[in-house]
C-alpha cells in the first residue's frame, strides 16, 4: 500500500500532524488556521489541532485500484451548529465535520479509519468570507489583533499603512462535509489490558475520554472538558477547567464507560475501573478482580 506523505489535500508527518517546513509555512498555516475558523464560525476551539487522516479507495485504472490517504487539516467533531434536526442528534449515530476547499475535486464518499467506515452524508457551500473581527474588536481584547502585526493575519489589511480591516476571504470552493461513521469498529481481545494506567491521576478520566474518541466516542462538550484539561498537564499556560467542569466530567466517566462496553468491548470482555487504573478486561478477569 503506496504511503503518501503529500496528496492533494496537503501534506503531514506519521503522526497525522500537518508539517509545516518552516517558521514562515507555519505562520501562515497557523493565520489559515484562524481564517478558516472565523469563516466558518468555530472559533470556540472546535476545530481539533490534529490532522484527520483517513484512507480511502481510488480508481487509477478501470481495473486497478490503490488505497491513498486524505489529510483533513480541518475538522470538527459531530455536525455544525446551524444542524439542529432530531435528525442530527441521535444517541446511535457518530458525526465528524471536515472544512475543505473542493475548489478542484469532492472529498472521499467513503473513508476509513481506526473507528471504522465514514460516509459523506451532507455538504454544506461557504461563501468562503467573512468579516475581520478586527473591525470592531475593542483594543486590547482578546479578539483584537496584535498592535505590533504589520499586516492583520486574518484579513491582511495594511495595518502599517493606516488600512483599517476589511473581511477575510479563504477562497470559492469550500464547504462543511458531514461525514456519518456507518459501523464501529469493535476492538479485539489484543488491545485488552490497562487503557488507563495509575499515573494519570486526576487526569485519568480525561485520558479515558480521549481514548474513547479514539474509537469514535464523540460528545463533543465532555471531548472539549477532557481536552482543556489534558492542556494543563505540565508547564502549561492553558487555564485550568471550572470546579463544575470537573464535576461533569466525573459525571461523564459512567456514560464513557457504558458506551465503550457497548460500541468498543469484545464479546465477552469489558471495560470498568478498577483501583484508579481503567482496564479491558475478560469477564473471568473481572471475575477474579472481585473474587467471584
Ligand atoms: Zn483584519
Amino acid at each position: 500500500m503506496p504511503h503518501l506523505g503529500v496528496d492533494a489535500w496537503g501534506s503531514y508527518d506519521e503522526h497525522g500532524n500537518v508539517a509545516p517546513k518552516n517558521t514562515e509555512d507555519e505562520q501562515r498555516a497557523s493565520n489559515e488556521r484562524a481564517q478558516v475558523a472565523e469563516v466558518f464560525g468555530l472559533t470556540g476551539g472546535e476545530l481539533m489541532d490534529v490532522a484527520w487522516v483517513p484512507t480511502y479507495e481510488r480508481n487509477i485504472t478501470n481495473t486497478l485500484t490503490a488505497t491513498g490517504e486524505v489529510v483533513f487539516t480541518y475538522w470538527h467533531q459531530g455536525v455544525p451548529d446551524y444542524l439542529e434536526g432530531p435528525e442530527w442528534h441521535p444517541t446511535d449515530a457518530i458525526f465528524r465535520t471536515v472544512c475543505e476547499d473542493e475548489m478542484f475535486g469532492y472529498v472521499p464518499q467513503i473513508v476509513t479509519g481506526d473507528e471504522g467506515t465514514w460516509r459523506v452524508v451532507a455538504r454544506y457551500r461557504n461563501s468562503g468570507e467573512t468579516e475581520c473581527p478586527g473591525r470592531s474588536a475593542e483594543p486590547g481584547s482578546a479578539n483584537a489583533i496584535p498592535a505590533t502585526a504589520e499586516t492583520c493575519p486574518l484579513c491582511d489589511a495594511d495595518l502599517m499603512a493606516g488600512e483599517s480591516h476589511g473581511y477575510i476571504y479563504i477562497g470559492d470552493g469550500w464547504a462543511e462535509i458531514v461525514y456519518r461513521l456507518e459501523e464501529i469498529q469493535r476492538a479485539t481481545p489484543t488491545v485488552a489490558g490497562c487503557w488507563v494506567d495509575g499515573h494519570w491521576g486526576q487526569y485519568a478520566i480525561a485520558h479515558m475520554v480521549e481514548k474513547a474518541q479514539d474509537w469514535g466516542y464523540a460528545d463533543a462538550e465532555v471531548i472539549d472538558i477532557a481536552t482543556r484539561h489534558l492542556a494543563t498537564i505540565g508547564p502549561s499556560e492553558a487555564p485550568q477547567i471550572t470546579d463544575d467542569e470537573h464535576q461533569a466530567l466525573s459525571d461523564a466517566s459512567d456514560e464513557v464507560e457504558a458506551w465503550l462496553n457497548e460500541h468498543v468491548a469484545p464479546e465477552g470482555f469489558s471495560f470498568g475501573w478498577w483501583e484508579g487504573e481503567f482496564f479491558l478486561n475478560s469477564d473471568a478477569q473481572w471475575a477474579e478482580a472481585y473474587g467471584e
